[in-house]
């Protein structure tokens, strides 16, 4: 997903259940109660605070995400995640930009009592995922592809000189495979040589020809 650094880390935070929201802090004996700081009267649980609260519906509607929104009956946050995967990736990239954001405001409200008008903090994270897009852009240009120049066949060298051919492979072993295979203007072929060498090391040790 092209989000930034710290949306994935919510994300993680939410798939490895270490977010922590009221049910766990109560589980570890760090609160009294577990109830939604919103004022439900539910307890607050990961689903809850993203998704279940009354409050959220609404606001993943009016995000233009309700489409990443799913039922409890979820097994967890990797599967919900793995099914956003048919989910436009601007929608997507949006909705995980408006969790983190919800997340933040949950917080603003449960360490300094202060909340943000809806329609300001749709604006935000809107404007926090259209910010993202234009960085990506101007980062990551896309790939042109080039099209190779060299001759689709060998042709002799001048009378006199030695042509030497070389190729190499890059495997994903970490290794490179060179070859040289040099010929005569007559076409006679006058030496080949290969040579694997670890990317590693750089050990040309083992050339051989
Ligand atoms: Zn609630």
């Amino acid at each position: 997903m092209d989000t930034s650094p710290k949306v994935r880390h919510f994300l993680w935070r939410l798939c490895s259940k270490s977010l922590p929201v009221r049910r766990l802090l109560k589980r570890r004996h760090m609160i009294e109660d577990d109830l939604c700081p919103w004022g439900c009267g539910e307890s607050e649980t990961s689903y809850h605070a993203i998704f279940g609260c009354p409050r959220m519906s609404s606001l993943w509607s009016a995000a233009g995400c309700e489409e990443m929104c799913v039922g409890p009956a979820v097994e967890s946050f990797c599967e919900l995640i793995v099914k956003w995967r048919d989910i436009e990736p601007h929608v997507k990239v949006k909705g995980a930009f408006f969790g983190m954001g919800d997340w933040g405001e949950h917080n603003s409200l449960v360490f300094n009592n202060k909340s943000t008008p809806h329609n300001c903090l749709l604006a935000q994270v809107a404007r926090l995922a259209e910010e993202h897009g234009e960085y990506l852009a101007k980062i990551y240009k896309p790939c042109v592809a080039t099209v190779s120049s060299s001759p689709r066949h060998w042709t002799t060298p001048h009378a006199g000189l030695v042509k030497l051919n070389v190729d190499a492979s890059l495997p994903v072993d970490g290794w490179v495979g060179l070859g040289v295979v040099a010929r005569h203007s007559n076409g006679d072929v006058l030496l080949i040589c290969c040579c694997p060498t670890c990317l590693c090391l750089l050990d040309t040790k083992n050339c051989r020809g």
